[in-house]
C-alpha cells in the first residue's frame, strides 16, 4: 500500500516539476520566435516591426546568439533586406530561462534596429571595424539601449548570469570585456 502511495507521490512531484521546467525554460525555436514577435510589438521596435528575419541554427559553445544581415540582400533597397538571427541549438538543453532569453533577444533586435539605420557602406564599415577591434564599444552601446531605452536590464542580467555559467573562466573574462556585466547593468539602471 505505502509503495503505491510513494509511487503516486513520486509521479505527481516529478511530472509537475517537468511541467514547470517546460514552462520556465526555452525549449525550442518556436518559443524563441514567439518571444521575438512579442518584442517586436514594443514601440521602440516600431521601425523593424515588418522586417524579414531568418532563423539559423549555428552550433557553438561560446557564441549562443548573433544578429546579421543576409549578404545577398545587403546591396539592394533597405526595405528588401533579410535579417539573420543565429542561435546555438545547445541553448535548448541548458536551462535558459524565458526572462534571460527575452534579455538576449532584445539585444539582438537592438542590433537589427541599428542595422536598419545603416546604409550599405555603413554596414561594411561596421564589419571592418569588427575585424580590427573587439567590438567592445559597439556591443556596450547596444547593451545600453537594452537597459536604458528598452528597460530590460533585469532580463539582460539574467542572461549574462546564465552565460557565465556556460563558459570557462577565460571565456567569461572575454565576455566581461566586450559586454556589460550584471554589476555594470545595475549601475546603469540606477542612473
Ligand atoms: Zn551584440
Amino acid at each position: 500500500m505505502w509503495k503505491t502511495a510513494c509511487f503516486i507521490i513520486y509521479v505527481l512531484v516529478f511530472t509537475n516539476q517537468a511541467k514547470a521546467e517546460l514552462h520556465i525554460y526555452l525549449k525550442n525555436v518556436d518559443q524563441l520566435k514567439a518571444i521575438v514577435e512579442e518584442l517586436k510589438t514594443q514601440n521602440d521596435f516600431a521601425p523593424i516591426q515588418s522586417i524579414h528575419i531568418e532563423y539559423k541554427a549555428e552550433p557553438s559553445d561560446m557564441v549562443f546568439f548573433s544578429a546579421s544581415i543576409k549578404k545577398s540582400t545587403l546591396l539592394g533597397s533597405r526595405d528588401n533586406r533579410s535579417y539573420i538571427l543565429s542561435y546555438a541549438p545547445q541553448i535548448f538543453q541548458r536551462k535558459l530561462s524565458l526572462g534571460a532569453a527575452k534579455g538576449v533577444l532584445a539585444h539582438e533586435l537592438a542590433h537589427f534596429l541599428d542595422y536598419s539605420n545603416r546604409n550599405f557602406f555603413q554596414m561594411i564599415w561596421l564589419a571592418v571595424e569588427a575585424q580590427v577591434t573587439d567590438h567592445r564599444e559597439y556591443e556596450r552601446e547596444i547593451d545600453r539601449v537594452v537597459v536604458s531605452e528598452l528597460n530590460m536590464g533585469e532580463e539582460l542580467i539574467q542572461f549574462r548570469e546564465w552565460l557565465y555559467r556556460q563558459l570557462t573562466p577565460r571565456q567569461v573574462e572575454i565576455k566581461k570585456t566586450v559586454y556589460l556585466t550584471p554589476r555594470e547593468i545595475k549601475i546603469l539602471k540606477k542612473e
